[in-house]
């Protein structure tokens, strides 16, 4: 009898995860490393945030709390959902758990059964096709590649969807491209989902704050009010108030869907951490101007990021809308070998050889669905940036 499930094997360890601790271990081991692997702002979390988190510890907030939340968190996050998406939830109907990852995880393990099938628009978040296989279900992988800006079309969501579709999986600004869609292209979306009633939709929203001029983020319940009953709307304070380690992310949708989250966050976590509840708290209820600073900052690497690799021979980089990702295609440059004596004959040997020969840590295209590409987090210094393009410039030159 096997000793491990046969659900573990279904899934692989998280790329993102591994190419981050990778990084981390080859520095602890004196090597000069660059790690761009990371989704991760490299902002500290604000002063008036991890005083609120202190405070909490100092009252003795230290204790177990609702398993979904504590009412006021879950009312900061109600008042959120109408100030920034014009969405109406009550506090039954918002789930709080251990991060964006968790609160996915809970809706999906709450709702799949083998062969009910999840649409993942690739390139897509490493997380998602594995999460469903977890569950049991059957992600379908639509390919949404550099010709179409990297967004799902209607057709193409069209025809992936069958009798036996449960979700389609949205993500905009997107992990790993940067991708948005405007209000024109969710609403194509949506009206196809409109004529399969069955279909839900699970949109991770996480990268919302991180939009840049002329890309306006919209979420499909605000798209498309009638899909409100059917939509999961997920979201975080992880990436916006740069909080990734505190675990806190949270959802609003239809009551019997949170009360199934409920369930699995009861025999599991038992609820998010109280002080980390907190904190969130007055992250999404204190002061908000300085998401406009970050925001610069991030436009500002992602110009410098996009100039510099657009300027490599061989690589095409499209400019993202949102978040804090690039994508670029290396399909000019297959086939050729390393100074290192490295055959790049495919993403992932681009980045490992990328990581052997200039310690610039990226994560392989093939981690997401989309091949030939990589991924850069350009959450990170300027002046790293800079260093890390100059590595990256010289190793393509470098190829043969
Ligand atoms: N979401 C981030 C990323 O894509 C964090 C790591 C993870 O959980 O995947 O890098």
């Amino acid at each position: 009898m096997p000793f491990f499930s046969d659900a573990l094997s279904r899934v692989a360890p998280s790329p993102t995860i591994a190419v981050t601790q990778k990084a981390r271990e080859l520095t602890a081991a004196g090597r000069d490393i660059i790690g761009l692997g990371a989704g991760e702002p490299d902002f500290d979390t604000p002063q008036h945030i991890k005083d609120a988190a202190i405070s909490a510890i100092e009252r003795g907030e230290t204790k177990y709390t609702a398993p979904d939340g504590i009412p006021e968190l879950k009312a900061a996050i109600c008042d959120k959902f109408r100030r920034d998406n014009g969405l109406d939830y009550a506090p039954e109907q918002i789930s709080v758990a251990t991060g964006g990852k968790q609160v996915l995880f809970n809706a999906l393990m709450a709702t799949l059964n083998p062969g009910d099938e999840v649409i993942v628009p690739a390139p897509y978040w490493v997380s998602y096709p594995d999460m469903v296989k977890l569950a049991g279900g059957e992600p379908v992988i639509v390919p949404a590649g550099i010709e179409t800006g990297f967004r799902l079309s209607a057709q193409a969501l069209e025809a992936a969807i069958t009798p036996r579709t449960k979700w389609l999986i949205f993500n905009s600004p997107s992990n790993p491209t940067g991708a948005g869609y405007s209000r024109d292209q969710l609403k194509a979306l949506t009206d196809v989902l409109m004529r399969h009633p069955h279909v839900w939709v699970m949109s991770d929203d996480m990268y919302e704050h991180i939009a840049y001029p002329g890309f306006t983020f919209c979420s499909p319940a605000e798209v498309e009010p009638q899909l409100y009953d059917r939509t999961l709307t997920v979201n975080g304070v992880s990436k916006a108030y740069s909080m990734t380690g505190w675990r806190i992310g949270y959802a609003g949708g239809p009551k019997p869907l949170i009360d199934a989250m409920r369930k699995m966050i009861s025999q599991s976590t038992s609820c998010p951490s109280s002080i980390s509840q907190w904190a969130a708290v007055a992250a999404l209820e204190g002061d908000q101007s300085f998401l406009a600073d970050w925001c610069a900052a991030f436009r500002r690497r992602r110009d410098l990021v996009v100039e510099r690799l657009s300027a490599i021979d061989g690589m095409d980089c499209p400019v993202p809308d949102g978040a804090f990702y690039v994508y670029p295609s290396i399909a000019g440059l297959l086939g050729r070998t390393s100074a290192g004596g490295a055959l790049i004959d495919s993403d992932e040997a681009f980045a490992t050889a990328l990581l052997e020969e200039t310690g610039v840590a990226v994560v392989f295209g093939a981690a997401f669905g989309l091949s030939p590409h990589f991924r850069i987090s350009y959450a990170t210094s300027d002046g790293a940036l800079e260093e890390a393009c100059a590595r990256i410039a010289r190793f393509c030159e470098g190829l043969h």
